[in-house]
């Protein structure tokens, strides 16, 4: 029987998929298309694609610092260049900002290239008989394993293994902000000496310029607009009905940089419902020896890649 079923294949679930995979049989499920979670790339045609959730990495450990540097001599990342201007003026620490090579879901795709994953699965429900576990999809399939182990956003682990979590992991306080994403391709339009722009806005707080992450070459200039917490909270539940919440990050987008709506020819919204947590919890990661059941996202830290790769990373040690 399988040794471990992971659920998720975003940073977290990727690398802890990894650790095992040294000495257990491992299987990751993920309901999405492909690899990486909130890392995702979306692609607009061949090669021109967006990053539309995780921007950059910038690393504050040295494990994870050395992790990423070992992937750019890999070839699997490299440093985002060129002017990322911040207009916000907040006084920060000038850090390197890493990407993907060719998209920033390129830590999962690295780690599980050779585990065995599936796609488009989502769990609806799993259940614990005493000697093993039962992971009911969707589709109505199920797997067994000895062990499951949960990466996902916070509110979705409770939903599925509530029932199995010990009182201080579900009563933890962790809100996750939402945050809604915008894709948008332009024909003809002029190339920018610019990589990024941090606005200070209370709707439009960034846009990422894609053509600057020198992925491809292209006459049509891909932007990734996101919004700010305060005005997702607002529009996340109605943004697919009402089109007024789309409308109005692209015109500020439109009018800080000049561009055209005419000029526009791919447009795509994202929400995301569980972006990310601005505070952590007192733990890292968690293991139920007795059930085998264990979680690891970026949730118990914070909300970076870094803190996902972290709470793996422990969680791997508790489980050895
Ligand atoms: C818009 C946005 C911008 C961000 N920008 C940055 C940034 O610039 N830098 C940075 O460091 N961090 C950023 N973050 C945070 C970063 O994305 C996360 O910290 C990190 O990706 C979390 O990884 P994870 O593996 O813990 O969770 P996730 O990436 O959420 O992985 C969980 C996986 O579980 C899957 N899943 C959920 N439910 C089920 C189910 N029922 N069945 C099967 N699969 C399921 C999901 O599809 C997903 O793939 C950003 C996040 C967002 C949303």
């Amino acid at each position: 029987m399988l040794d471990f079923c992971i659920i998720g294949s975003g940073v977290s679930g990727s690398t802890i998929g990894y650790l095992l995979s040294k000495k257990y049989s491992v299987h990751i499920l993920d309901k999405a298309r492909g690899p990486g979670g909130r890392a995702s790339n979306k692609r607009f045609k061949q090669n021109l694609s967006f990053d539309h959730g995780v921007q950059y990495i910038s690393p504050k450990s040295k494990e994870f610092l050395k992790f990423i540097k070992n992937l750019c001599k890999k070839k699997e990342a490299k440093i985002w260049t060129g002017n990322h201007l911040d207009f916000t003026f907040e006084k920060k620490e000038i850090s390197e900002k890493f990407i993907g090579m060719k998209g920033n879901n390129f830590i999962s795709k690295f780690y599980t290239k050779k585990i065995k994953k599936s796609f488009q699965s989502s769990v609806k429900t799993i259940y614990n008989n005493k000697y093993f576990w039962e992971i009911k999809l969707d589709n109505g399939e199920y797997i067994q394993a000895k062990s499951i182990i949960l990466t996902c956003p916070f509110p979705q682990t409770k939903k599925i293994a509530g029932k199995y979590l010990e009182k201080r992991i579900s009563n933890l306080k962790i809100n996750m902000e939402p945050n809604i994403t915008i894709m948008l391709a332009f024909k003809n339009q002029r190339s920018v000496p610019v990589s990024s722009i941090k606005f200070n806005d209370d709707i439009l707080t960034w846009a990422a310029f894609e053509n600057s992450k020198n992925r491809f070459n292209s006459s049509n200039s891909l932007w990734t607009l996101q919004s700010s917490i305060s005005w997702a909270k607002k529009n996340i539940n109605n943004y697919k009905k009402n089109k007024r919440a789309e409308n109005t990050i692209i015109s500020k987008f439109l009018n800080l940089t000049g561009y055209k709506k005419n000029k526009i020819i791919f447009k795509k919204t994202h929400g995301w419902k569980y972006s990310y947590n601005l505070n952590g919890s007192p733990l890292k990661s968690y293991w139920n020896k007795k059930l085998r059941l264990g979680l690891c996202a970026d949730w118990f830290i914070g909300p970076k890649v870094e803190n996902a790769w972290l709470s793996a990373n422990d969680l791997a040690k508790k489980i050895k």
